[in-house]
Formats: structure tokens, C-alpha cells, sequence
């Protein structure tokens, strides 16, 4: 059970817009690298300048990897690459809600993750959304990413009310894989999408990215 998602979806009754994302793609392969580019705003005609995005978050679930496996889905392999060469070392940082989590025992999979990708996977005590902290943690104690405040994140997943939800809470940038590798159509997937464009609809927008030392 995912404790940290339940309490937090709580805070979705006083603030919905914190389950709206930045930018969203059907599936992983559509993922814009730089992924700044995702985020580039227009004023009318004129357009501003992109947000200085210098690390990723990365689901795995239904994001790149079928749920439940630990490998690259192969149709996604060549972005996989591409994403890694723009986003080097720990500029690239896997945060699973199954791999490196409690329902990961000795982290057996987290391991054969990154033996597969290549990429650190985050081993977390607190599942996502509530994990910010130990994200933004990970980040500092690596200087060479360059990250000294959480707006120059972005997380990328399928789930509005873990990854995206945590992108908002940190202060980051959120994309949404609003497809994913395999159609979902549990209940909470539905859910999701129906708040989605219920709050769009209204007219709701994303919070804005910020840094989190203020
Ligand atoms: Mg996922």
C-alpha cells in the first residue's frame, strides 16, 4: 500500500491543480530532448525563455519498461540512449514506486534496473509523491548536475497523482506519459484522467515551478 499517495491525494481537495502537468506526451518515445523544450511558454507571438532544466526524474513503470519489468521496453531503446547522452551520470535519476521501495526487499530489482539501463535507480523510504526530499538530496550530494534548486527538475511519468503530483510539491517541471507502454484502464487511471480534464476544462493551470530554498 502506498501511504504517502493516499495522504497526498488529500491535498488534492484544497490544491487540484497540483495533478495538472507542465507538458504531456502519449508515450515515452515522444519525449522532447532537451526536455526544456518541453516547457517553452508563448506570449502571444513572442516566446520566453526555456526553463534551465538540468536533471530528470525518470518512472519506470508503464513509463519506459512494461509494469513490473526491470529493462528498457525495446521500441523506446534509441530515446533511452538519446536521454542519457543529453542527461549524463546522476543527471539521470530513476524513481520507481516498486524498484529501490519497501516492496523491493534487499533491492534485488533495483539492482538489475540499473544493471539493465545504466542509470542509478533511487532507493527511497518514502514512496512517490512524498519523496521530494530525498530527491532533491540525491541531487546535492552530486554537484555535477548542476542542480541547486528543484526548478531545474523535471519528472517524467504516467501517473497524475504520484509523478506528476510530485514534480508540483517539489517545485519542479511535471511531464505527463499519458499512455504509457500498456492501456491502463484501472480505476485509478480513469480517475486520473477525468480530474485531468475536468480541471482543464475549468480552465485550472499547473503551479509554477519554483525554487524550493524560498
Ligand atoms: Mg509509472
Amino acid at each position: 500500500m502506498n501511504i504517502s499517495g493516499t495522504f497526498n491525494i488529500l491535498r488534492l481537495l484544497t490544491n487540484p491543480s497540483l495533478c495538472l502537468p507542465h507538458h504531456t506526451i502519449s508515450t515515452f518515445d515522444q519525449l522532447p530532448i532537451p526536455l526544456s523544450h518541453a516547457f517553452t511558454k508563448r506570449n502571444g507571438s513572442e516566446k520566453t525563455k526555456n526553463p534551465d532544466i538540468r536533471a530528470i526524474v525518470l518512472d519506470k513503470d508503464n513509463c519506459f519498461s512494461i509494469p513490473k519489468q526491470n529493462e528498457i521496453y525495446p521500441a523506446y531503446a534509441s530515446k533511452f540512449d538519446d536521454l542519457k547522452k543529453a542527461y549524463p551520470g546522476p543527471k539521470l535519476l530513476i524513481v520507481s514506486n516498486s524498484s529501490g521501495t519497501s516492496s523491493d526487499p534487499s533491492h534485488i530489482e533495483a539492482e538489475l534496473l540499473e544493471r539493465n539501463t545504466d542509470v542509478h535507480v533511487l532507493r527511497h523510504a518514502t514512496k512517490k509523491p512524498g519523496c521530494h526530499a530525498e530527491i532533491m538530496e540525491f541531487f546535492r550530494s552530486r554537484p555535477e548536475t548542476g542542480v541547486t534548486e528543484a526548478s531545474q527538475v523535471a519528472v517524467v511519468g504516467d501517473r497524475l497523482f504520484t509523478d506528476v503530483m510530485m514534480a508540483n510539491m517539489m517545485g519542479s517541471y511535471g511531464v505527463w506519459v499519458k499512455d504509457g507502454v500498456v492501456p491502463d484502464h484501472g480505476l485509478l487511471s480513469r480517475v486520473e484522467k477525468g480530474c485531468s480534464s475536468f480541471l482543464l476544462r475549468r480552465g485550472y493551470v499547473p503551479p509554477e515551478p519554483r525554487s524550493d530554498f524560498e
